[in-house]
């Protein structure tokens, strides 16, 4: 067995070598004929020439070895049903689904939003837009109308997906009229909308001519062996948006080949997953997490994966653990609130199950309080590895690497940087490295690895001004992170350099929400900062300005505009009322200092404040919750 170090060496020392070397564990149609060609920086193209499938490369390679095993296997504790599909199955489902979709003219290249629940269409319909070399966009259900509406103007899909309706806790969630209601806003809609019934909303309207049926257009298709489009490896795969420092969601374009290799390679270095066992990654198939760990890894490496529909707490907080034990999950794959809420429950329900099938549990998304580390860690009696990525990566950029070494772990860190990845941690001034034990930027010299995003959708130069032009004299990629390294090597990060947040491991802009916040008739302007929260690790809080103070106007409305304008998720913990806000005398907001002292701490250097009566009401009101 190789060690970490010398693994990791060699990835950076002979990349091309390296990565020749992980592209074997994919199919290949034809043959690459260059790893890496590197000669625009910082756009790096992978496996030049070569051509595959994601789709092919996640079921129909599987067929002759494993067409009876079990690939996906989904079960809702929201409506109380189960289902499950082998390989062969699965790719039946997927195979009428492309058909579908090709009957309704999706053609290679066409982009495919999907806004559905946690079903298994959902996932049918992510893989037939792979085998069709559609590109496509699955936008998280707890978006509301006006966010899915900004997505769509993005992306500019000919089709859409979704359903009749989710359930979260019980309670139904109405996706299909979402989306009629997101369609009236935006200005490049989709030809038509493809709806599955579930029958969680019997009064859904239909728009006709746009709408189509899923179960009567199922029943319409003939043709249901749809061949594999051969993707040269840097054609697009998938968009996926994410927050940054702008109002405006960035679409993440990811590749073919190099996510295929980077998927499959990370299975084996760091997952461990074997073929023929089991993973359950307990995130939705919205974010990055979902469609890496539950949809393409497992099922490129011909495991079996989950998909759960529900919360870690219903029928009980025995869930997870009763489904690890009922399928001998071998990798498990969740975020530090989950394991949080679960801290708060009975500690006997970790104790009920057997739980010997599982090799580690990973946790990723958030930071990993040593306490909830800890406490996670002794119950399950298992490795806990805290890995850190982004969407943008597409994979683990900092981790253990159990299939490669066992090296120890430490409470709290996400151990190394991982085969590929050339981390650096620069002072945020200087752009020089800093001597361990000092705070820096994490940052990544490109070439970015395999799998990592090629662009943003359709604005290459977006993507370098975002991430290559944080430090003024070299073109380095930033995570907008800080980090700090050890002496033994170990990388601890401490949270955004930028005015992103992340509640409950999901990231939102504070810039988004205060968009959301003004689009309420009677706000004039607003702030809106993360503060630390024992749960969710981050809330976001909102200071807002009215525009006439004799208008009577609630907090209530405030959140409920946010959640019409972004959704539920980035609704404020608290909305103040004040008269104006903290700002330089150049008009910069003080974020941070309005951060600082929602958290208790000093608010730093105010010698920039252009009225000091403005922090004066921040405290008031914050002394008033
Ligand atoms: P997302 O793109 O939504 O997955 O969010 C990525 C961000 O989540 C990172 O830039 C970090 O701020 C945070 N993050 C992800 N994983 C970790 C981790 N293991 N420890 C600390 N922060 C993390």
């Amino acid at each position: 067995m190789a060690t970490y170090a010398a693994f990791h060496r060699r990835s950076l020392e002979d990349r091309e070598g390296f990565w020749a070397e992980q592209a074997q564990l994919i199919h290949w149609h034809k043959p690459f004929n260059r790893v890496l060609d590197y000669s625009r920086p910082p756009f790096a193209r992978w496996f030049v020439g070569g051509e595959t499938n994601l789709c092919h490369n996640a079921l129909d390679r599987h067929l002759a070895a494993r067409g009876k095993q079990k690939a996906l296997v989904w079960i809702s504790t929201e409506v109380d049903k189960s289902r499950s599909f082998t390989y062969e199955e699965l790719f039946f489902e997927v195979n009428r689904v492309a058909a579908m979709m090709k009957s309704l003219g999706v053609k290679q290249g066409e982009r495919v939003i999907i806004y559905m629940p946690m079903i298994p269409e959902a996932v049918f319909a992510m893989l037939a837009c792979a085998r069709l070399g559609a590109i496509h966009s699955v936008v998280f259900g707890g978006f509301a109308a006006a966010s899915l509406a900004a997505r769509i103007d993005d992306a500019r899909p000919a089709l859409m997906l979704t359903a009749d309706g989710g359930s979260r806790m019980g309670k139904h969630v109405l996706y299909k009229a979402l989306v009629d209601e997101s369609l009236k806003l935006a200005r490049h809609p989709p030809r038509k909308v493809l709806i599955f019934r579930r029958g969680l909303d019997p009064a859904m309207a239909s728009v006709r001519a746009r709408d189509v049926d899923w179960a009567a257009l199922e029943r319409e298709v003939t043709l249901t062996d749809v061949p594999c489009a051969w993707l040269e490896s840097n054609q697009p795969s998938y968009i996926l948006y994410t927050s940054g420092t702008t109002g405006k969601p960035k679409g993440v374009q990811r590749d073919v080949g190099g996510y295929a290799v980077a998927l499959a390679a990370s299975m084996q270095h760091i997952f461990c997953g074997e073929p023929g066992e089991t993973m359950f990654t307990t995130s939705d198939i919205g974010w990055v997490v979902g469609h890496s760990y539950i949809v393409y890894a497992p099922l490129i490496a011909g495991m079996t994966t989950i998909l759960y529909e529900g919360v870690p707490i219903r029928p009980d907080a025995g869930i997870w653990w009763k489904i690890v034990q009922e399928h001998k999950v071998a990798v498990m794959f969740s975020a530090p609130t989950a394991v949080r809420v679960l801290k708060k429950q009975d500690p006997a329900y970790l104790k009920k199950y057997d739980l010997s099938s599982l090799k580690h549990l990973f946790l990723a998304g958030e930071p990993l309080d040593e306490p909830t580390h800890v406490w996670i860690t002794e119950s399950l009696g298992r490795p806990v590895i805290d890995h850190y990525w982004q969407t943008e990566t597409g994979w683990p950029l900092l981790s253990a690497h159990p299939g490669v070494e066992n090296t120890p772990l430490k409470m709290g860190s996400p151990s190394f940087p991982v085969y590929g990845y050339d981390v650096r941690l620069l002072h945020e001034i200087t752009g020089n490295e800093v001597k361990d034990g000092e705070k820096g930027v994490v940052t990544i010299a490109p070439p970015l690895p395999p799998g990592c995003m090629s662009t943003v959708w359709g604005d290459d130069q977006r993507f370098v001004d975002t991430y290559f032009k944080d430090f003024k004299n070299q073109l380095i990629y930033s995570t907008f992170d800080w980090g700090i390294r050890d002496k033994d090597g170990y990388y601890f990060i401490l949270g955004r350099t930028d005015d992103v947040i992340n509640v409950a491991g999901h990231r939102l802009g504070t810039r988004e929400i205060e968009e959301a916040v003004s689009a309420h008739p009677n706000i004039a302007e607003c702030a809106v900062v993360g503060v630390a929260d024992p749960i969710k690790g981050q809330m976001p809080l909102a200071f807002a300005v009215l525009k006439d103070a004799s208008k009577r106007t609630t907090p209530q409305e405030v959140m409920e505009t946010v959640d019409k304008q972004l959704g539920a998720i980035a609704r404020p913990k608290a909305v103040h009322f004040v008269t104006l806000l903290p700002k330089t005398r150049s008009g910069k907001t003080l974020r941070r200092s309005i951060q600082a002292l929602a958290e208790g701490r000093d608010p730093g250097d105010l010698t920039t404040i252009e009225d000091p009566g403005a922090l004066e009401q921040i405290r008031q009101s914050l002394g008033n919750q």
